[in-house]
C-alpha cells in the first residue's frame, strides 16, 4: 500500500514531567536526578501508539535525556521518526547569555549525533523562548549546524511569542546565514491569532472546536504544526507543587489526551518536519525560498520585514 502524502507536521518535546519551565526553580533543578524518571515510559508509550496509527513523528529531544536514555533515542530512529534537539538543560533562553546557549545547543547535538551517527538538523528552544530578546538565537543556531527551528510562536502569551511574527514557515537572515523557521500552528478567529498547535491548548479545547479550527487553517493551504510532551500522556505521574496557574496548565485533561491524539490521527495526515517540508535539506537553494525575514544579531529589533517572497 502506498503511503498516503503527508501533509502535516507531529512533534514530540521529549523531556521528564519536573522539567517543564511552569514549575521550573533552581532548587527543583538541582534534585532532578532525584525524582521519579517517567519519560522512557511515557515515550514507549507513545511510540507504541504511533505505531498502531502508521504516523511518523518528529521528537524534539532533551539532551539530559538522551545522555540517560540513548537507546530510547535510537528506537525512535529506528521507527523511522526524525529527532531533532530540545537542547540540552531545558533552561529558557530569555534566562541565558549568548555563549551560555551557545554551550548548550552545541551539547545537545553532539549528544544527540553521537547516539544515531547521523545530522540532527532542527532545534526547539524550551517553551518557546525566542522572543524579540532573544532573537540573537537564531544567528548562533545557523552557527552550530542546525538548519531549521520550531520556537518562534506568533502570539501573545504571558511567557513566550512574537505576536507580529510571521505564521508561515519562511527563512530568516541572520548575520551568519539562513535558518527556516517552522512556527507552531495558529489561526486567526475574529482578528485574534490564536495557538491551535497543541500541548495545554489540545488538552483545553473541546475536540470539535479544535478540529473546526484546524480544519480552517487546512482549507487556507497552511500545513498544521502540532506538538506535545511524552507527560501529557501520563495521567497518573507525581503532582509538583506550583501556582495555580502552574497546575491548571500542566495537569488539565492528562487522561484525555491519549483519545484525543488518536482520534486527531485520524482526522489528519502526519509526517516528521524534515519529510513535511523537504525544503530543510536544501537550506541555501535559492528557489526553494518562501520568504526571508531579518532575524539575529544582524538587524536587532527587526523580526518581521519581509524581503522577498
Ligand atoms: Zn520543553
Amino acid at each position: 500500500m502506498p503511503e498516503t502524502i503527508p501533509k502535516h507536521c507531529l512533534s514530540f518535546d521529549v523531556e521528564e514531567h519536573f522539567q517543564v519551565s511552569a514549575f521550573e526553580s533552581p532548587m527543583r533543578r538541582r534534585h532532578w536526578d532525584q525524582y521519579e524518571s517517567r519519560v522512557e515510559a511515557n515515550t514507549e508509550k507513545l511510540l507504541e501508539l504511533l505505531q498502531n496509527s502508521r504516523v511518523r513523528a518528529t521528537f524534539f529531544v532533551l539532551g539530559w535525556v538522551a545522555e540517560r536514555y540513548p537507546t530510547l533515542i535510537r528506537r525512535i530512529a529506528a521507527a523511522k521518526h526524525e529527532v531533532a534537539s530540545h537542547g540540552y538543560a531545558h533552561e529558557l533562553i530569555t534566562a541565558q547569555t549568548p555563549a551560555a546557549f551557545r554551550d548548550d545547543i552545541r551539547k545537545a547535538k553532539g549528544i544527540l549525533e553521537d547516539i544515531l551517527s547521523q545530522p540532527v538538523l532542527g532545534y526547539r528552544a524550551p517553551s518557546f523562548s525566542i522572543t524579540k530578546d532573544t532573537m540573537w538565537a537564531t544567528q548562533i543556531l545557523v552557527e552550530e549546524g542546525y538548519i531549521y527551528d520550531s520556537s518562534i510562536f506568533p502570539v501573545l502569551h504571558d511567557r513566550y511569542g512574537v505576536p507580529s511574527a510571521n505564521p508561515n514557515m519562511h527563512q530568516l537572515l541572520t548575520a551568519s546565514g539562513l535558518l527556516w523557521e517552522v512556527p507552531p500552528s495558529t489561526v486567526k478567529c475574529l482578528g485574534v491569532r490564536v495557538p491551535v498547535a497543541g500541548g495545554g491548548y489540545f488538552r483545553l479545547y473541546p475536540y470539535v472546536l479544535l478540529r473546526t479550527l484546524l480544519r480552517k487553517l487546512e482549507g487556507e493551504g497552511a500545513s498544521l504544526v502540532m506538538y506535545m510532551h511524552p507527560w501529557e500522556f501520563d495521567p497518573n505521574q507525581p503532582r509538583m507543587e506550583g501556582s495555580a496557574v502552574s497546575r491548571l496548565r500542566h495537569y488539565l485533561n492528562l487522561d484525555k489526551t491519549e483519545f484525543r491524539l488518536r482520534t486527531l490521527l485520524q482526522d489528519f495526515s502526519f509526517a516528521p518536519i524534515r519529510e513535511v517540508f523537504p525544503q530543510v535539506e536544501h537550506q541555501n537553494s535559492p528557489q526553494m525560498r518562501t520568504a526571508v525575514e531579518v532575524g539575529g544579531n544582524s538587524c536587532p529589533g527587526s523580526s518581521s520585514g519581509a524581503l522577498f517572497n
